[in-house]
C-alpha cells in the first residue's frame, strides 16, 4: 500500500485486496507479476554476500523467497494480524515445517484429537520417526490439555474448526493455560479463514493455513502458509534449537539477532532452505486473487451453509447435524464467541441407515462433486470412512467422531435452490434404495 499505509489503519476488505501488492515499480503493472523466475541477480558481491549472512534481506532463489510469494505471505500475515508469514507447496509441508523448526528429538506436542486426518498421520508416522511424541486429547476437555503436559512438552495444536466434526475450539482458554507453562499454541485455521476467525486476536501463537482451501477459494491451487504472532519468547529456557546459536546457520542465535522474526527467519532459512517444500509463484499469484474474494466468498458460503445446515436439520432420514452455528448444537456458545458471522461452511451430518446409505445418497448427487477437498466455490461432498479416514481403525474413526453413515459438507456459493433440489435428489436415491 506504500505511501497510503502510514495514514490509516485499513480495514480487513480492503487488506484483502491491498496488503502485499503496490504497482510494479519497473513496469506499473496493477496485478502483482508473477516472478517465473528461479533466480535473481546481485547488484554486486558485496550485497551479495550480506544476504547469504541475513544482514539484508533480498531475493537470492526462489526456493527461499521469490517476490509473488512475498507478496501473498505479507497478504496472509496482514489478514491474520501476524508479524510476517512464510509460504509452502502445501498445507502438510507448511504445518511439518512449523514443527520441525521448534522441535528436538525427544519432545513431546499435545494435540486435540479432532484434527484434519493427514495431520494425524503426519504426527502419528513421520514426527514419531523424529523421536517427537504426540499426546491426544478430547479438544473439549481443558483438564486433559492440562493433565497432558510433560517436562519435555513444547506445543499445544488445534484447528479453530475441527476436521470433520466442526468442533469449535477454546482458543483462548487453551492459549491460556499453554502460556501459563511456557509453551506455543499452534491453530490450524484452514475452516475458518482469517475473515472468520483470526486465533493470535485470542492469544494464539502461530496459525498455519491449508491454502488449498478457503483462501484460494476455487479448487485450482495446492499451497500451505505459516503465520506467526511475533509473540512468543523462545529465550524462555524450553527452546535452545531457536534461542541458542544454530550449528545450521555458521553460529547464528535466531531469537537474539531477530527479535520478533526469529522464528521465522529460521523457518525460512534452516528449514524451507533444507526441506525445500517451497510455494510456486504461480499459484501464489493465484491465492492473491482468491484472498481479493475472500470476505464476500466467505459471506455466501456461510449464508449457504446455514440453510443446507436448517434444511439437513428438519429431514427425516438424517439422525444428527453437526454444525455449530445450529441453536442446538453444544458448540453454539463457543461459535457465538470465536466465529460470529458463521462457522464456515464444512460440517458433517448423519445418516439413519449408515455405510451404505451414505453410498447411495453421494451416488444420486449431480450438483455437489463427489471428492476429496473442501473450500471451493464449488460444492463438495464426501463419505469420511470410506475414503479420507479409511486408514483409521475402527476406534479411531469413534475418536474422530465419524460413523459409518456420515457425510461431509463443503457447501459451495452456487444458487441456495439448486443445493437443496440436489440434496432432495439424494435423498430420493436413497429412498429407491431402501435400505432405511
Ligand atoms: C487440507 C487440509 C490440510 C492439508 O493441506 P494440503 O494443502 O492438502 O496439504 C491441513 N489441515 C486442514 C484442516 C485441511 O483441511
Amino acid at each position: 500500500m506504500s505511501k497510503l499505509d502510514k495514514s490509516r489503519d485499513f480495514g480487513f476488505d480492503t487488506r484483502q485486496v491491498h496488503a502485499g501488492a503496490r504497482p510494479d515499480p519497473n513496469t506499473g503493472a496493477r496485478a502483482v507479476p508473477i516472478f517465473q523466475t528461479t533466480s535473481f541477480v546481485f547488484e554486486d558481491s558485496e550485497s551479495a554476500a550480506s544476504y547469504f549472512d541475513l544482514k539484508e534481506y533480498g531475493n537470492t532463489y526462489s526456493r527461499i523467497m521469490n517476490p509473488t510469494v512475498a507478496a501473498f505471505e505479507e497478504r496472509i500475515a496482514s489478514l491474520e494480524g501476524g508479524c510476517g508469514a512464510v509460504g509452502f507447496a502445501s498445507g502438510i509441508a507448511a504445518q511439518a515445517a512449523a514443527l520441525f523448526t521448534m522441535l528436538d528429538p525427544g519432545d513431546h506436542v499435545v494435540s486435540s484429537t479432532a484434527i484434519y486426518g493427514g495431520t494425524i498421520n503426519q504426527f502419528k508416522h513421520q514426527f514419531h520417526k523424529m523421536s517427537v511424541e504426540v499426546s491426544w486429547v478430547d479438544p473439549d476437555n481443558l483438564d486433559a490439555w492440562r493433565q497432558a503436559i510433560q517436562d519435555n512438552t513444547k506445543l499445544f495444536y488445534g484447528e479453530t474448526i475441527g476436521n470433520p466434526t466442526s468442533n469449535v475450539l477454546d482458543i483462548e482458554a487453551i492459549a491460556v493455560l499453554a502460556h501459563e507453562h511456557d509453551i506455543p499454541l499452534m491453530i490450524d485455521n484452514t475452516f475458518a479463514s482469517p475473515y472468520l476467525c483470526r486465533p493470535i486476536e485470542w492469544g494464539a501463537d502461530i496459525v498455519v493455513h491449508s491454502a488449498t482451501k478457503f483462501i484460494g477459494g476455487h479448487g485450482t491451487s495446492i499451497g500451505g502458509v505459516v503465520v506467526d504472532s511475533g509473540e512468543f519468547n523462545w529465550s524462555n529456557g524450553k527452546f535452545p534449537v531457536i534461542a541458542e546459536p544454530s550449528p545450521a546457520y555458521h553460529g547464528l542465535a535466531f531469537h537474539d539477532t531477530f527479535g520478533m522474526y526469529g522464528y521465522l527467519m529460521k523457518l525460512r532459512s534452516e528449514t524451507l532452505r533444507d526441506l525445500g517444500a517451497a510455494m510456486s509463484p504461480l499459484n501464489a499469484f493465484l491465492f492473491l486473487q482468491g484472498m481479493e474474494t475472500l470476505s464476500i466468498r466467505m459471506d455466501r458460503h456461510v449464508a449457504n451453509a446455514k440453510a443446507v445446515a436448517e434444511y439437513l436439520d428438519q429431514h427425516d432420514l438424517v439422525s444428527k447435524v453437526m454444525y455449530p452455528s445450529l441453536e442446538g448444537s453444544k458448540y453454539n456458545v463457543l461459535a457465538n464467541k470465536y466465529l460470529p458471522k458463521g462457522a464456515g461452511a464444512v460440517f458433517t451430518f448423519d445418516l439413519e441407515g449408515g455405510r451404505q446409505a451414505g453410498q447411495d445418497f453421494i451416488s444420486g448427487l449431480t450438483l455437489w462433486s463427489h471428492l476429496a477437498n473442501v473450500g471451493d466455490t464449488k460444492s463438495l461432498v464426501i463419505h469420511p470412512a470410506s475414503t479420507t479416514h479409511r486408514q483409521l481403525s475402527d476406534e479411531e474413526l469413534v475418536a474422530a467422531g465419524i460413523g459409518q453413515g456420515t457425510i461431509r459438507l463443503s457447501v459451495g456459493i452456487e444458487q441456495i435452490d439448486d443445493l437443496i433440489w440436489d440434496l432432495d435428489q439424494g435423498f430420493l436415491e436413497l429412498q429407491s434404495k431402501d435400505n432405511k
